[in-house]
């Protein structure tokens, strides 16, 4: 293949792109980025984030930035009505900020996109070009690898004949976002609910600053008024600017190949999935961390066998991912029918900073992010060991660090670029 001039096209400068931008970035890859949109989607989707992706944003130049756009979040629990009885809550799972980040945030993610261009921007070897991506064709003729981050409808993915698998979820629900004002300050609940009322369910979200999520399912073709929905909660036009209600299918799908040669999809275009765990953002940049560092290596003269590795990481656990998610907005229709059918809570772990599955590297912690004690990353190189003391040799010549808290009890972990533990020594 002819290139003229590009290492990297990427198609699509929402949180995936950006993050995948930033990574190329930041390595001097000479990188197009194609976005036919000058400013970030307005509308609030995303609003809960993890502490993986807190870490990896931290990671990427927005350390300074996240205090203002991050609010810790107090967690999640069912209950039986609005604002009702607690059913359930994965409390268990409280724990020491290991990765040294909470392991819920909410934000606006507007905001945060904003963050992210203004990053994308510092780099020089990254042209953004703010029009419709071309075909292709064009584009695989302008730089040796082409990525799709155009989102859920993505072009790439189409144009590639990459089809999408449903894994069994489809449900119509109402997305209300309300900017609270300053006075009265009505009761609302402090930490995200699962609302399992068999009238109707619902989840709502205690967002960042002012604002307040809200997500109602409905009957097939119904149209209810927003403000009706929200007397529930005893919220009326005093309490709020009501920002959109929008009614979205909540989808459960993933993409059949993530690679077609040398064309790759990330986020949407690869995945969608209900937003109960609020996932989907935070698969998406998993996704472009994954496969950034990857197409440095290649680019750098790496072996082009690495790439392969892209989809045999993300696939499955973002499948993982999904299932957790479907089952996470199932549990609501159970317990709504049945109060007392309750999910089994597993029993608290301190080793795992979330419920959430590591990539398919091997038995724990091989494929789980390295802990983080008082700032470790700051001490890591992209590839390095991190031994529980001073006499590690390394075996491949790589550097060592020592920090005995981030070992989870071996010798040494050997941690990628992305964080990851890649390999054990004892
Ligand atoms: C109601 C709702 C709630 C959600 N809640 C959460 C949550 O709490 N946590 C979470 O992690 N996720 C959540 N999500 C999901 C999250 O919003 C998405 O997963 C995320 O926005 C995907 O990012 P992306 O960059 O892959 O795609 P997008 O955000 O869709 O960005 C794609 C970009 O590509 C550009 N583009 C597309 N086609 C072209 C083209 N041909 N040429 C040029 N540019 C193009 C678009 O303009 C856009 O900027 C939620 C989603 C919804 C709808």
């Amino acid at each position: 293949m002819v290139t003229a001039g590009f290492d990297v096209a990427i198609v699509g400068l929402g949180p995936t792109g950006a993050v995948l931008a930033t990574v190329l970035g930041e390595a001097g890859i000479r990188t197009v980025v194609y976005e036919r949109d000058p400013a970030p989607y307005s509308q609030p989707r995303a609003c809960h984030l993890d502490a993986e992706i807190a870490r990896l944003l931290a990671r990427h130049g927005l350390a300074d930035e996240l205090p203002s756009l991050l609010t810790v979040s107090a967690g999640m629990e069912y209950v039986d009505r609005p604002g009702g009885r607690r059913l359930f809550t994965f409390e268990g799972f409280e724990r020491e900020p290991l990765l040294g980040w909470h392991e819920d945030y909410v934000f606006i993610q507007p905001e945060l996109e904003t963050a992210l261009r203004r990053r994308v921007a510092e780099f020089r070897h990254v042209t953004i070009r703010w029009c419709e991506a071309p075909p292709l064709d064009a584009l695989r003729a302008e730089a040796r690898f082409v990525v799709g981050c155009d989102g859920a409808s993505s072009a790439v993915r189409r144009a590639a004949g990459i089809g999408f698998t449903d894994l069994g979820y489809d449900e119509p629900w109402l997305v209300v976002d309300l900017d609270l004002h300053a006075e009265p300050d009505p009761p609302l609940p402090p930490i995200i609910q699962q609302v399992c009322d068999p009238r109707r369910l619902a989840t709502f979200v205690p967002g960042h600053a002012a604002h307040r999520r809200w997500e109602f399912l409905l009957a097939e073709g119904e149209d209810p008024d927003p403000w009706t929905l929200l007397g529930e909660w005893g919220i009326g036009p005093q309490h709020g600017t009501l920002v959109r209600a929008v009614k979205y299918r909540f989808h459960a799908l993933v993409a059949d190949r993530w690679r077609e040669g040398d064309v790759f999809v990330a986020g949407d275009a690869a995945h969608m999935m209900p937003p109960f765990m609020g996932q989907g953002l935070c698969s998406g940049m998993r996704d472009a961390e994954n496969l950034g560092w990857k197409l440095v290596e290649v680019l750098g003269g790496g072996d082009p066998a690495l790439l392969e590795t892209y989809q045999a990481e993300r696939k499955p656990h973002t499948e993982d991912v999904i299932r957790l998610s479907v089952e996470a907005g199932r549990t609501l229709a159970r317990l709504a029918a049945d109060p007392t059918d309750l999910p089994t809570p597993s029993a608290p772990d301190p080793t795992r900073w979330s419920r959430l599955p590591g990539l398919p590297l091997g038995e724990f912690p091989l494929g789980h992010q390295v802990p983080q004690p008082d700032h470790l990353d700051d001490r890591l190189s992209p590839w390095c060991w991190v031994a529980a003391d001073d006499g590690f040799v390394a075996p491949d010549g790589r550097p060592v660090v020592v920090e005995p808290r981030a070992t989870y009890g071996h010798r040494a972990v050997l941690v990628r670029p992305d964080r990851t533990i890649a390999a054990l020594a004892d």
